[in-house]
């Protein structure tokens, strides 16, 4: 029979340490919150070889009274709690007492402190452990720990170090979470004698953000804020032109103290759908407030994941909030300083000898645009094209109006366009142009094409050159995604159905996905062996042909590999479709095209970005402009 043993308290540390200290960043994390819950103003932390050698965290704090120094070591003594009640009222950073006994255990810690009732200073020793002192020492009013060769009696640890560049990596990350979440501190970081960061206290976050971060991301962070009865949720998220490669740069607090969450992460994923490139991530820095008991903080050693009791209706705070935010937000990309980072890709060289409007016009007939427009413009946007009856435009020999360049103005709610403001008379002729453009100027300049790929208009801010594939491709994807999702997608049903061959694996992708293929509005069916029948396709992809729509489909489908949820396959589709029906780069516009995109522009949700992320348009503002000109 093995014989049942009580663990002496070092085994017990040491099995604590395991759990609570990593690495050397784990080390900073436990130090530098003592010294932000002993009312600190003031952090220093030095480190040595990536914290391998040395880690030392200085604080102008409270101090621990000399006689105590020896319990602060001890494993479960703390000053933060006192009973299990406590454990749902806890707003320090730290309360399970352990931090300190699991290091002690496993390095040789030097502790000094003073209080400010105390003329001298004390302070102990721990070698692995094995304590020495207390005793009196010179010291300031605050507490010193001091961690020399951690690990040194963990070779397996020491071992899983990585190098000290490494390691520095993940101590400056540590010490950045506090830091970040408490901007009244002053913090300095230093490794192996020189200074990393030093954080002077500032009075708002976002001094404290550009501190650390620079003054390029301060300049795209939008600010965010929502109360309900419970939680407070307030802080920045960074504008979609401003991105990044992995999710490093999004910070969660809950009541000032760093957490992970899977599920808030997720929501701000979702915030940011359409709006960022594939595989780019978005930069947020989120605070939320709530009280201490609809939160157990106590399900994860290092604290640093929470349960929250209410986190449905967080998530949907957390979306909410920030899609409203980015519905009334300008987010359009600005050409500020064109001069400053001429190489940056963002700035478009100066249109100069673009087609002129003319040149648009006399290009109607070879127009090679998937929009058919016949007596009025009648572009595919999805079903919402400016209304006939109130498009006072005339019509030219071609039975096309001969220009879209009135002003136009979005007559109710649901998409209706009209252009008023259109005078010419009905008799003109094409022969007319010329004529027409000399007193084009008594008309409201509306947008020209540049280079078959950009559109030139004008906002209050300044000049806009829009994308012209991008911007179709937004409209058509809002189109098709507000119809998917309210199930009003408009199917044509071949009155011949089409049938298709494809290869085993794709006929079979195709017909486990014949549900999801349905809601997107391509109805499919086996037609035996390798073939598959289409009997209905989304009106709104009628020019594109349905069995290419159903290719595309059923390769993104196979791409995917079964590894995306359903409604970020059928986003990726949708994607790919509005993609695939936009007008494309090099295909020229007539005016009323132009004119109609135009409108529609202003219907768009997000007419700042394609569903890809990408920009739909730069602004070149009115200030930039007369900077550019010496008007002032
Ligand atoms: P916890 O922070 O969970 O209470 P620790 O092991 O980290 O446990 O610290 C034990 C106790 O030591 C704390 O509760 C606190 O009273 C005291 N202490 C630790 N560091 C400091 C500090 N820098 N200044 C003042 N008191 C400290
Ligand atoms: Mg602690």
């Amino acid at each position: 029979m093995p014989e049942i043993r009580q663990l002496s308290a070092s085994v017990i540390n040491k099995i604590a340490a395991g759990e609570v200290i990593e690495r050397p960043s784990s080390v900073v994390k436990e130090l530098v919150e003592n010294a932000v819950d002993a009312g600190s103003s003031r952090v220093d932390v030095s480190v040595e070889k990536g914290g391998l050698d040395l880690v030392r965290v200085s604080d102008n704090g409270s101090g621990i009274e000399q006689e105590q120094l020896v319990l602060a070591l001890a494993s479960h003594a703390t000053s933060k709690i006192h009973d299990a009640d406590d454990l749902f009222s806890v707003l320090t950073m730290g309360f399970r007492g352990e931090a300190l006994a699991s290091i002690a255990e496993i390095s040789h810690l030097t502790m000094t402190s003073r209080t400010v009732e105390n003329d001298a200073a004390a302070t102990v020793e721990s070698n692995g452990g094995r304590l020495q002192g207390p005793r009196p020492i010179g010291a300031p009013v605050g507490t010193s720990v001091e961690i020399r060769n951690l690990f040194f009696n963990t070779p397996v640890r020491r071992k899983f170090m990585r190098t000290p560049q490494t390691e520095m990596g993940h101590v400056s990350e540590a010490f950045l979470r506090i830091a970040i979440a408490h901007p009244d501190i002053h913090f300095t970081l230093r490794h192996n004698e020189r200074a990393v960061h030093d954080l002077p206290p500032v009075d708002n976050w976002k001094q404290r953000l550009t501190a650390v971060f620079g003054r390029e991301l301060a300049e795209h962070l939008i600010w965010i804020e929502n109360s309900d009865d419970e939680t407070r949720l307030w802080g920045f998220v960074a504008d979609p032109v401003y991105h990044r490669g992995n999710n490093r740069m999004q910070y969660l607090f809950l009541n000032r103290r760093h957490i992970r969450d899977r599920s808030l992460q997720h929501a701000l994923g979702e915030a940011y759908r359409g709006l960022l490139l594939h595989g780019r991530h978005p930069v947020a820095f989120l605070q939320l407030e709530m009280p201490p008991n609809v939160v157990d903080v106590n399900v994860h050693p290092s604290k640093l994941e929470v349960r929250f009791e209410n986190s449905r209706r967080l998530y949907s705070q957390v979306l909410g909030t920030l899609r409203t935010k980015f519905l009334s937000t300008d987010l359009t990309a600005r050409v500020e300083k064109p001069d400053v980072e001429p190489s940056s890709g963002n700035i478009p060289s100066a249109v100069s000898g673009g087609p002129s409007l003319a040149d648009s016009l006399d290009r109607q007939n070879q127009s090679r645009l998937d929009l058919d427009y016949g007596p009025r413009p009648e572009v595919d946007f999805g079903g919402v094209v400016p209304a006939r009856d109130q498009w006072a435009a005339p019509l030219g020999e071609t039975g096309r109006p001969l220009h879209g360049v009135g002003v136009a103005s979005n007559v109710g709610g649901d998409g209706e366009i009209a252009a008023t403001n259109d005078t010419m008379p009905p008799d003109r002729t094409a022969g007319d142009i010329s004529a027409r453009l000399v007193t084009e100027a008594t008309y409201t300049f509306q947008g020209m094409q540049a280079h078959n790929r950009y559109l030139i208009t004008e906002s209050e801010d300044g000049v806009l050159v829009i994308d012209q594939h991008a911007l179709h491709e937004r409209i058509l994807y809002e189109r098709f995604r507000e119809k998917v999702l309210s199930g009003k997608l408009e199917v044509q049903r071949l009155l011949v159905p089409e049938t298709i061959t494809m290869t085993p694996s794709e006929v079979a992708v195709g017909l486990e996905n014949k549900d999801l293929l349905h809601e997107l509005g391509i109805e499919i069916e086996h037609f035996g062996g390798d073939t598959l029948v289409i009997n209905g396709y989304p009106t709104m992809l009628a020019k594109v042909g349905a069995a290419d729509v159903l290719r595309w489909a059923i390769d993104r489908l196979i791409a995917n590999n079964g590894r995306a949820e359903k409604r970020d396959l059928i986003d990726e589709i949708l994607h790919m479709m509005s993609c695939k029906a936009a007008v494309k780069a090099g295909d020229p516009l007539c005016a009323e095209e132009i004119t109609a995109l135009l409108e529609h522009r202003e219907l768009c949700q997000d007419a700042h970005h394609c569903p890809h992320g990408r920009p739909t348009s730069l602004v070149f503002s009115r200030q930039e402009l007369d900077r550019r000109f010496q008007r002032i």
